[in-house]
């Protein structure tokens, strides 16, 4: 027997017949024996339906009554959730995030967790209930409620988990679990096993976009398993994990491939090659609330050189414009962008202990002949800065180069 907290995203629960399954999913689970406290979202649509409205009103509303607006969206669906339970039979009860107490900081609209109250869950799971909780929310000091920013039902769920100590975090989603590159991008791409906390946000922040990096980053720092799986279709999912319960198994080297096309490129040409030249061309940047990601500086010929670095595409004008006056006061031979590149990176924490990771990725690229244009490390991860047309070639060669792609089938 187990406790188990599972999560519902909003087409899990999009519809009163989803509503319904749900609550034969939730039935399956006890009749195993299991605990379930259940966490929902807003069912699909619906988020989006209240903020359209609000901006009916006004273009800019107050932020406290947005929360008190939005936040609505999910009590909908776990009473629904609450009362498909009663017809089969099942207890259940149904609480909002002030109820439980989910007690969050006064960030109206992208609050963050302080602390979860778990005595009236626990009481209701002695009396053999179901508790549903509605996502995304909780309440201030004050008594305000606040939302904990968009797709925010994730972080919850797995909060709960931890104040509980639950045995499992189960997502529900519509996709079956976390995969090792985008399928759109490469059909081969395989649904992962496990994954570990460390590897899965380095796929997630280089943009799959399964689960709310929040939300693993917590179940990371309090040890609780997460598992992706589907709400539509059986199976297994991923299960996302510590590195030493990975690590016993046949480990891939390499996890996953991730990439991202919302990339561009600056380069200041002919700086000097003195102490604080890097600090005079980025701390502008910096000030400017500009993020900056892979960073090159080449060694000098004479007495210049010329600096590179990555930015959001978003923030590629602002930030040339910051540089402009920069290069200047620098004497720089002046600015060039590229708004054309993409970031490609392998994942995978086989790589601490697996030399040749970095030239097994270059050779795979060089066979298909992509150049690279600027590279960078970490533990875990190896990033290449490509021309953008490459992307779908380079993810496709590196996902076969350290294989990836799913076993061929050939007696079918
Ligand atoms: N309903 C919220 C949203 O759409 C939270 C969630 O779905 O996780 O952003
Ligand atoms: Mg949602």
């Amino acid at each position: 027997m187990a406790l188990i907290v599972q999560k519902y995203g909003g087409t899990s629960v999009g519809s009163v017949e989803r509503i319904e399954a749900v609550a034969e999913k939730v039935l399956g689970f006890r009749r195993q024996g299991h605990d379930v406290v259940v966490v929902v979202s807003a069912m699909s649509g619906e988020t989006n339906r209240l903020l359209a409205l609000a901006r009916q009103i006004d273009e800019q509303p107050d932020m406290r009554e947005m929360d008190a607006l939005v936040a609505t969206g999910e009590q909908v669906s776990m009473a629904l959730l609450a009362m498909a339970l009663h017809k089969r039979g099942c207890p259940a009860r149904s609480y909002n995030g002030a109820q439980v107490r989910i007690l969050t900081d006064s960030a109206f609209t992208k609050a963050r967790i302080r602390q979860i109250d778990d005595a009236r869950i626990r009481e209701d799971l002695a009396r053999d209930h179901v508790v549903v909780i509605a996502g995304f929310q909780g309440v201030d000091e004050d008594g305000n409620v606040t939302t904990l920013g968009r797709g925010g039902s994730d972080t919850p769920a797995v909060a709960v988990a931890a104040a509980l100590r639950a045995d499992e975090c189960q997502i529900y989603t519509d996709v079956d679990g976390v995969y090792t590159t985008d399928p759109r991008v490469v059909p081969e791409a395989r649904r992962l096993d496990r994954i570990t906390f460390e590897e899965m946000l380095e796929l997630a922040s280089q943009g799959s976009k399964v689960l709310q990096i929040r939300s693993v980053e917590f179940a990371g720092k309090y040890r609780v398993p997460l598992r992706v799986l589907s709400s539509f279709v059986d199976g297994p999912g991923t299960l996302i994990t510590m590195e030493d319960e990975v690590a016993d198994m046949e480990a891939p080297t390499i996890a996953g491939i991730a990439f991202n096309r919302d990339e561009a490129k600056i380069t200041v040409r002919g700086v000097p090659d003195t102490p604080g030249t890097a600090y005079r061309i980025l701390g502008p940047v910096g000030d400017a609330n500009i993020e900056v990601d892979v960073i090159v500086q080449n060694v000098a010929e004479g007495k210049s050189t010329d600096f590179t670095f990555t930015v959001h595409r978003n923030d590629l004008q602002r930030a040339a414009k910051v540089l402009e006056g920069v290069s200047e006061a620098l004497g720089a031979r002046g600015i060039v962008t590229d708004a054309r590149i993409c970031k490609v990176s392998v994942v995978g924490v086989g790589m601490r202990s697996h030399a040749g990771v970095a030239s097994r990725m270059f050779k795979a690229l060089s066979d298909v002949n992509i150049n690279i244009q600027m590279v960078t490390t970490s533990e875990i991860k190896i990033t290449v800065v490509l021309e953008e047309k490459y992307l779908e070639l380079a993810v496709r060669a590196l996902h076969t180069a350290f294989g990836l792609d799913t076993p061929l089938v050939e007696d079918r």
